[in-house]
C-alpha cells in the first residue's frame, strides 16, 4: 500500500465538513441525510477537482515540468481549478478549450482567463476536440523547450482518482467519529474518476455503503466502462490486490435531461429546495442533478426512509455566476413572505 508514500501537494482544505441536512431529511419524508462539504476544499471556490490536483500537481512537479496544459469547455470547473492550483505552485497554464471564445467574461471562464498563460479554442462544440488539440500544443511547447504536463478531460485519470481514494479514508474516520452507520454514499458523475477513486477506497476499506453514482455527462455502458477501467488502473497506480467489476459500478442515468450542462426542471427544484432548506447552494450542470436524483430515489422508494444516506456535495458554485445557468428570475422569487 503506498497512499501514503505518493507525492502529494498539499494545498486542500481537508478534511471537509460533514453536515446533517435535517429539514431536507423531514421535507423528504425520512432517510437520514449528511452532506460531504467538498465544494469546501479551498482554492479559488473549491469542488472536487481539488482533490485530484494534490496528486497531479505533485506528479507534473516531480516530473520537472513547467507548464500544466489543461483542457475543458469555457465554463469548466476542471479547468479553472487546474489554472488556480498550478499558479499556487509556480507553474505556467494553457488552457485548451472547446468551443470558441466566451465574448463575456464570467463564471469560471473569467478566472480561468486571468490564470493562464495562454487560451486555445477548437472552434467546435465537440468535447473531445480539446484531447488532439491539446496534444499538438504539447508538441509545440515541447518544440520551444518547454516541459508541459498535460491533464486531460475531467482530471480523469489514475493519479487523480487517488485524491478519492483518499477522500473514502477521510469518510470511514469521520463517520466512524461521529457513531454514523451509512447506507449509501450518492454524487455526481461525469468523466468518473471522482467515483472510481471512491470505488477503491471503499473496497479496500470495506465500507458498509454502497458508492452510487448520478450520471450527469456521458451513457451509462460507457461510464461503467470508464469507471472499472479508471478504478482498476488506481489499484495498479497504488499496487493494491483489489478486484473491482461491473457489479461495483452503481450508476443512474435516468436524471441527465437533454445532456450534458443542459439545466433540468427538476434539477431547478432540487436546487431551490436545497438553498431555501438548507442554505446549500447546488450548480446546474453537477449537483442539482444529483440531488434531483436523490430526491426522485426517496420519493419512488428505491431509497427507504430509514436508510441513512451521504451526499457527496462536489462543488461548482462559479457556474451560478454562468450567464448559461439556466435559472429563470422566478427560481430566486421567495415563496412566502416573511
Ligand atoms: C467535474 C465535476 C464533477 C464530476 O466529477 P468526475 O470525476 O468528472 O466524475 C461533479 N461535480 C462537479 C461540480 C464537477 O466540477
Amino acid at each position: 500500500m503506498i497512499l501514503t508514500e505518493l507525492p502529494r501537494t498539499r494545498f486542500a482544505t481537508l478534511p471537509t465538513p460533514i453536515e446533517k441536512a435535517e429539514r431536507l431529511s423531514e421535507a423528504l419524508g425520512g432517510p437520514e441525510i449528511y452532506v460531504k462539504r467538498d465544494d469546501m476544499t479551498g482554492r479559488a471556490m473549491g469542488g472536487n477537482k481539488i482533490r485530484k490536483l494534490e496528486y497531479l500537481i505533485a506528479d507534473a512537479l516531480r516530473q520537472d515540468a513547467d507548464v500544466v496544459v489543461t483542457t475543458g469547455g469555457p465554463q469548466s470547473n476542471c479547468v479553472r481549478s487546474t489554472a488556480t492550483t498550478a499558479k499556487h505552485v509556480g507553474l505556467d497554464t494553457v488552457a485548451v478549450m472547446y468551443g470558441t471564445r466566451p465574448d463575456k467574461l464570467y463564471g469560471n471562464f473569467m478566472m480561468t482567463k486571468v490564470l493562464s498563460d495562454e487560451l486555445v479554442f477548437t472552434g467546435v462544440s465537440d468535447r473531445s476536440s480539446v484531447d488532439r488539440r491539446a496534444e499538438e500544443v504539447c508538441e509545440r511547447l515541447r518544440s520551444a523547450g518547454r516541459t508541459p504536463y498535460l491533464i486531460p478531460r475531467g482530471a480523469a485519470i489514475s493519479i487523480g482518482a487517488v485524491g478519492y481514494v483518499n477522500c473514502a479514508l477521510e469518510l470511514m474516520n469521520q463517520l466512524m467519529d461521529q457513531d454514523i452507520d451509512a447506507d449509501r454514499l450518492i454524487l455526481p458523475s461525469g468523466s468518473c474518476g471522482t467515483q472510481a477513486g471512491l470505488m477503491v477506497g471503499a473496497k479496500w476499506l470495506q465500507s458498509s455503503f454502497r458508492i452510487e453514482g448520478i450520471l450527469v455527462s456521458r451513457p451509462r455502458a460507457e461510464s461503467i466502462d470508464r469507471l472499472v477501467d479508471l478504478s482498476r488502473k488506481t489499484i495498479e497506480t497504488l499496487g493494491m490486490d483489489l478486484s473491482i467489476t461491473e457489479d461495483d459500478a452503481n450508476t443512474y442515468d435516468d436524471y441527465i435531461g437533454d445532456g450534458f450542462a443542459v439545466p433540468t426542471r427538476a434539477g431547478r427544484d432540487a436546487f431551490r429546495m436545497a438553498s431555501k432548506l438548507e442554505g446549500l447552494f447546488l450548480d446546474p450542470v453537477y449537483t442539482s442533478k444529483a440531488v434531483a436524483g436523490i430526491v426522485d430515489l426517496i420519493e419512488s422508494g428505491e431509497i427507504n426512509s430509514d436508510e441513512t444516506i451521504v451526499y457527496l456535495h462536489t462543488g461548482g458554485e462559479p457556474l451560478l455566476f454562468s450567464l448559461e445557468h439556466g435559472m429563470a428570475d422566478d427560481d430566486f422569487e421567495p415563496e412566502k413572505p416573511y
